[in-house]
């Protein structure tokens, strides 16, 4: 096994996402001595009813920092626009630039088949970023990481690809019951999205969705409440598995 900083960083599209599709399990990863260092690609300015994107984004990036400090979490936005986030040289040198800054042994990010695009796009500037993070000629303030981070994939809302169907089977779930309450905690301090949810869906309880989530990962684990990761395997990645066994225990 190669040696990994026990840093992990979390990039996704939008402020609630890395909350609703990997916090059980960085809440275990916390407990177990890991630095959790949370990102945005966007800081969410188009999720609003009343406000313009400007103040929408200063709301929301308050949410999102006040939602990593229950891990005790750094957070960065990186300051793409939300609904228009492009697999860019600037976004990927942002990304490079952020792991090789927080030093981060192992990068979260979404699926390269989830539903939304933002998700899509982020997914693959992540990927490209965490490989060149090892390379000198990429052009950040930080030097070189020692070695390229370890990269995994986070689930889809829904639980479904693209188009709708179901996604090909996880590298492996962790049963996030223990920390499904903190998980919720996190996501309680998204109150301009609960207003949203209200206004767009009707929906009264923003949280109902997510447990209904993570209950229809859990039945498919065997557990209560379950999220699912897929570890980047292709070629050029290393594929050793950190989380796996250091979650054994909560591993399915
Ligand atoms: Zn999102």
């Amino acid at each position: 096994m190669n040696t990994f900083n026990k840093t992990v960083l979390a990039v996704h599209a939008h402020p609630d996402d890395t909350e609703s599709f990997c916090a059980g399990t960085l809440a275990l990863l916390k407990a177990r001595g890991f630095k959790i260092v949370i990102a945005t690609m966007t800081p969410g300015g188009m999720g609003s009813i009343s406000e313009n994107e400007k103040e929408m984004a200063g709301i929301r990036r308050e949410e999102a920092r006040k939602a990593a400090e229950i891990l005790d979490a750094e957070y960065y936005c990186l300051e793409q626009r939300d609904g228009y986030v492009f697999d860019n040289t600037d976004a990927r040198v942002k990304v490079t630039s952020l792991i090789r800054k927080v030093h981060a042994g192992i990068v979260f990010t979404h699926l390269p088949f989830d539903y939304h695009s933002d998700h899509r796009a982020t997914c693959s500037i992540v990927e490209a970023a965490t490989m060149l993070a090892v390379l000198k000629n990429v052009p950040t303030d930080e030097p070189p990481s020692a070695i390229m981070p370890l990269l995994y994939h986070t689930e889809p809302f829904g639980y479904t690809d693209t188009l709708g169907r179901p996604v090909p089977d996880p590298s492996f779930f962790v049963d996030i019951t223990d920390t499904f309450e903190k998980k919720i905690t996190m996501l309680s301090f998204h109150e301009s999205q609960k207003r949203l949810m209200k206004h767009m869906f009707g929906i009264d309880d923003f949280f109902k969705d997510m447990r209904e989530n993570d209950k229809k990962i859990g039945e498919i684990a065997g557990v209560t409440y379950a999220e699912a990761f897929w570890q980047h395997l292709g070629a050029g990645f290393y594929q050793d598995p950190l989380i796996q066994e250091t979650l054994k225990e909560y591993r399915r």
